[in-house]
């Protein structure tokens, strides 16, 4: 037990105070006891101080102890409270228990106090031990996940890699053959795109990629998604759809609604090898109508649910499946990304899941999304022009600091037409921007750079040559990044790792933007 017990005892008696206290130290529990007679002095003492217990007195001249109490699971909601009276109703000793008193002792029966506090203090470390036991597990947890996840990536970069390495040293026994050379470079395009998926689903599940949040039909989003998946489904497993007319729209990002819906559909092909059907269903649902708790009441929910017909879980896997690089599926097959990322949309999405599959009864898979209480701003959607050539014969400025980035653009732009400048960082940029006399038309630049960074570089450019067009690119897209794109009236950007023709049509567009 601990040392000296602090006990904040609401008392208008001095003297009861006085015995209490010596009973108490009699019985061995040393006690230090601050006296408080009225509500305000209450609420102020148990504002400033900590206390390892509370004693009330039910009937105080201005004051109940019932009301004292309700007051004391508001500020020091882990603190135990006894009531200590002359009288205690019996109903109103049983309503008191209800409402969160600890205990209640009569005064005429002052040795049951001991004990009393005795059981209350235990309770309250037992409480504690398990807190810390908890966090620490959670803690150990974390650490697997971390581990599986860092295991996880090493293992499929590796094979990537492998593939990339393998065959770019099969390029020049080949060379003599193109037709060896072009099978040669198929592969290793599509490892590499392999390569960019898996940084997608890890970006999206550290939910670090473009966060562009609007206003969603979900219905919408179930029918795009379905009809896109639809023709890449086995034959034998079919779709269902059960979608609640005039749902109100949400507050998503809907690149990432579509990639969970895809995710969830391909695990609900997976676990129907002899094929069933699938069904995406959505509803509006009442908080109190929710199989978990949500901390909030007669709030509505946006229920988007996608149940299969499947083999099922049991319970070891049902737990687990949040888990990066979980997968039940043979290698090659699973990555144990698709649930990671369906958790991390539903934490940007403040949004919570629920997943209910047993062995042999398939699974279903409940997202509930919140319902905005405003109505949202539609934002302008960004038409993509798409220039009917990708040639061109303008200058073009190119920045990056890695020498084979810069050489691949160069030989791309060149034999496109342009005329190419490059340059390794933004000072050396500059300078050749100075050079050129307004001969550049377009700068293309990585966000990226060692000492100033691209939006600084544009920022600065535009003073030597106001109206020059920017192009940024970068390998990654965070909201952020937009904003500050909007806010230096950038004209374009490009991600990283660049897909040839996405590039050039981006170069074309902007090149041609505003000129007709
Ligand atoms: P992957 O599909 O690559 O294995 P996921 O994170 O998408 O990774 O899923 C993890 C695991 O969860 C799967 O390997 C599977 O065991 C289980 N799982 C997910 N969805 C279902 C489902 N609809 N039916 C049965 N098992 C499922
Ligand atoms: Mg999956």
């Amino acid at each position: 037990m601990k040392s000296k017990v602090r006990i904040l005892h609401l008392e208008d008696s001095q003297d009861d105070c006085e015995l209490i206290r010596h009973i108490l130290v009699s019985e061995g529990i040393d006690c230090e006891m601050v006296l408080c007679d009225g509500r305000e002095r209450f609420i102020e003492v148990l504002e400033e101080d900590d206390f390892d217990l509370i004693f009330a007195d039910c009937t105080l001249p201005h004051f109940s102890g019932q009301h004292a109490l309700a007051i004391a699971r508001e500020l020091a909601p882990g603190t135990p409270f006894i009531f200590v009276s002359g009288t205690i109703p019996e109903d109103s000793a049983i309503e008191s228990l209800r409402a969160g008193a600890t205990d209640y002792v009569l005064k005429d029966r002052l040795s049951r106090l001991g004990p009393a506090v005795r059981r209350a203090l235990a309770e309250v470390e037992e409480r504690n031990r398990n807190r810390e036991m908890e966090q620490r597990l959670r803690q150990a947890q974390r650490l697997e996940a971390v581990g599986t996840l860092a295991g996880g990536i090493a293992h499929d970069f590796n094979n990537i890699l492998t593939i990339i390495k393998g065959y770019t040293s099969l390029l020049p026994l080949e060379c003599q053959q193109p037709e060896k050379v072009r099978s040669i470079a198929e592969t290793i395009d599509r490892a590499s795109l392999r390569g960019s998926e898996l940084v997608n689903q890890l970006l999206a599940f550290a939910r670090k990629s473009e966060g562009s949040f609007t206003s969603t039909a979900l219905n919408h989003r179930v029918r795009e998604v379905t009809s896109m998946l639809r023709p890449a489904m086995p034959q034998n497993v079919s779709f269902e759809l059960q979608l609640a007319e005039e749902l109100p729209e949400i507050h998503a990002d809907p690149g990432q609604v579509e990639r969970v819906l895809i995710n969830l559909s391909t695990n609900a092909r997976d676990a129907m090898p002899e094929g069933g059907k699938i069904t995406f269903s959505t509803s509006v649902v009442r908080s109190s109508d929710m199989p978990m708790p949500t901390g909030l009441e007669n709030e509505e929910y946006l229920c988007l649910r996608v149940t299969d017909t499947g083999f099922g879980m049991d319970e070891v896997t049902r737990q687990r499946i949040f888990e990066p690089f979980f997968t039940t599926k043979p290698r090659g097959k699973g990555t144990g990304l698709g649930m990671p990322v369906v958790y991390g949309l539903m934490q940007s999405h403040n949004g919570l899941i629920d997943v209910q599959s047993a062995p042999g009864q398939g699974t279903s898979i409940s997202l509930y999304f919140p319902i905005p209480k405003e109505p949202m701003l539609h934002p302008v959607a960004l038409t993509p022009e798409s220039p009917e050539s990708v040639e061109g014969t303008e200058a073009v400025l190119v920045v990056d600091d890695e020498s084979d980035v810069r050489y691949f653009l160069e030989v791309i732009l060149n034999s496109h037409g342009y005329y190419v400048l490059s340059a390794r960082n933004a000072e050396h940029a500059l300078e050749k921007l100075t050079d050129s006399r307004g001969h550049v038309e377009l700068l293309f630049s990585d966000v990226g750079l060692p000492g100033m960074d691209g939006f600084e570089l544009s920022r600065r450019a535009r003073e030597i040559q106001p109206g020059l067009k920017t192009i940024l690119c970068s390998g990654y897209s965070d909201a952020s990044l937009k904003t500050k794109m909007a806010e230096l009236d950038i004209d374009g950007f490009v991600a990283k790792p660049y897909d040839m023709n996405e590039l050039l049509k981006a170069i074309r567009a902007i090149l041609d933007k505003g000129k007709k």
